[in-house]
């Protein structure tokens, strides 16, 4: 039959068994779309990566001989959704069957579902291939557990998939989690590298956007586009991770800097959503390489990589579609503030907002702790609505796409699950943000300061934080220790750290 596959923008794997034959009765479809840029407001970066990469993969595959259909975004025929375009396509082509392969995203799974519906042919959905696990395997895994144990999933895929485990099951270096050895402050011990660039120009692609109106925001350098945007640079990235960057990721993976904004980190991430690259290939390229260079490169560092991948990558995605899409309206501590306007303009005077924003809008890209320890930190002290939190993270970050950022930041990050992800905020002072990077030089807040102009904000907003939700959080055990100091605390001393956060709460904008 006359048959109509769709290829969503995240959907670009190149290993799909779609592709292992080449058949005239099959018509590829992969198109830009107005309503691809309009459901959240998009880092600049991030449209162009996933057309860059988009339009790569359908000239790949037309040189292989499969028959594709690429809409730009200003093609004349172009309807600027998916319904309309595909009932276009399947009356022009006279098709008889639409495929196409499970959405990661809750919203255009439904879509897609809702558009087979009013099909009036054969339709039939097929797996992305890309993942380890089922969109179900999580759910599955903690049947009837209140808390969703990240660590004992993490555990099982070890022993499920073999990896970094012996014969009898049993891990590598006689440890299964390696956490408390990647607590480290960049030392100087281990050089730097600077991040693998590829400097494409793509003048013509923001050209196209400013012509259409899209509205984008964040910042770009058009001569020097910066991201992989096919799958042979996303495996060069890969490559220079393992030969440059393996042998410290663990050690500094918490650690932030500056003068360097992605240190050890894979930057991976963007050619693994958008499916580039598979889960599987980096994790045994990143093992082959650990066991041809054990001198060089020790366990430590190869167990906390495979850890984000195998571990919290599925296990996010899993509890995606478990929780969807009740999940996008959780906010257990009831927070409604509205993010200062510096989240956009990058204009705020801490030292350590002022480099994670604006690493953010510079590079659509900011390394785990500063997404978690820096910004989720402070938009959960200010009690940050988390619909605002979601649409900032999902917009800025060029490899966010739902399923990962929701997640990540309405649970991890944000507590609004009440601690489903997390069995307690992840909040924290100046002290940890000093402990861990070298921002607090040099800054116009003191941090040892909880009160006064000079006070850094993160001390007080952090007392504030748990004086406020005491109901809410002093009975969970891993917060104990909180309480029993502010019980010691002098009454006065809490009022005016109360004052001055409340000060800083009510001035967000001028921090
Ligand atoms: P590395 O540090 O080199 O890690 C390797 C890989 O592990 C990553 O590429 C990623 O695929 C995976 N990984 C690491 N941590 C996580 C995690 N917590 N959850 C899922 N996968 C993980 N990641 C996204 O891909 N998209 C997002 O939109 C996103 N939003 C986030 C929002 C918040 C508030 C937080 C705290 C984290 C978010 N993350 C997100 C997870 C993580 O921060 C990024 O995956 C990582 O920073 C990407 O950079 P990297 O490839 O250099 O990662």
């Amino acid at each position: 039959a006359k048959t109509l596959r769709l290829i969503l923008g995240d959907q670009l794997n190149h290993h799909h068994s779609w592709f292992n034959k080449k058949d005239n009765e099959v018509t590829y479809i992969i198109m830009e779309v107005m309503q691809e840029q309009q459901y959240v407001k998009h880092h600049i970066q991030k449209i162009i990566g996933f057309f860059m990469a988009m339009r790569n993969f359908a000239e790949e595959l037309r040189n292989e001989g499969h028959q594709i259909i690429y809409f730009r975004l200003d093609d004349e025929d172009n309807q600027q959704n998916f319904k309309e375009n595909l009932k276009n396509l399947i009356e022009k082509l006279s098709i008889e069957k639409f495929e196409y392969q499970l959405p990661d995203e809750y919203r255009l799974d439904q879509q897609i579902k809702e558009i087979c519906e009013n099909l009036e042919i054969e339709t039939q959905v097929f797996d992305t291939e890309h993942f380890y696990t089922s969109r179900e395997d999580v759910k599955d895994f903690f049947k009837g557990k209140k808390q969703y144990l990240m660590e004992s999933f993490y555990r099982d895929m070890r022993k499920k998939h073999h990896l970094l485990v012996d014969n009898k099951l049993e891990p590598f270096g006689d440890k299964w989690n390696f956490d408390h050895e990647n607590r480290k402050k960049y030392d100087g011990k281990y050089p730097l590298k600077a991040p693998l660039l590829f400097k494409k120009d793509v003048s013509d692609i923001v050209k196209l956007l400013d012509d259409l109106k899209v509205d984008y925001f964040g910042n770009i350098k058009p001569k020097e586009f910066p991201y992989p945007t096919s799958r042979k640079e996303a495996l060069k990235v890969l490559k220079y991770f393992c030969d440059e960057l393996l042998p410290s990721f663990g050690r500094y993976e918490d650690a932030m800097l500056k003068e360097h904004h992605t240190l050890f980190h894979s930057c991976l991430s963007f050619s693994l959503n958008l499916k580039m690259i598979s889960p599987k290939e980096v994790v045994d390229q990143v093992i082959d390489t650990w066991q041809a260079n054990k001198k060089e490169i020790d366990i430590a560092q190869v167990e906390g990589f495979v850890r984000q991948v195998i571990g919290w990558r599925e296990y996010m995605r899993g509890i995606y579609w478990d929780q969807m899409p009740a999940f996008a309206s959780k906010n257990y501590l009831d927070n409604k503030t509205k993010l200062p306007s510096w989240f956009w303009d990058g204009k705020v005077k801490m030292n350590c907002l002022k480099y994670a924003i604006n690493n953010s809008l510079d590079h659509a890209y900011a390394h785990h702790i500063q997404r978690l320890m820096v910004i989720g930190n402070f938009a959960l002290l200010i009690g940050a609505n988390p619909n605002e939190v979601d649409a900032w993270y999902l917009g800025v970050y060029a490899d966010a796409v739902e399923w990962v950022q929701i997640t990540n930041t309405r649970g991890m990050s944000q507590f609004a699950d009440g601690g489903l992800i997390g069995s307690k905020p992840y909040v924290a002072s100046a002290n940890y943000i000093n402990k861990m990077s070298n921002y607090c030089s040099g800054c116009k807040y003191d941090k040892n300061l909880r009160h006064g102009d000079k006070a850094c904000p993160f001390n007080s907003l952090y007392w504030n934080f748990y004086i406020k939700h005491e109901d809410k959080l002093k009975k969970n055990a891993r917060i104990g220790m909180v309480y029993r100091l502010l019980e010691k605390m002098d009454k006065s001393e809490i009022d005016t750290i109360v004052n001055q956060g409340n000060h800083y709460l009510s001035n967000l904008n001028s921090l």
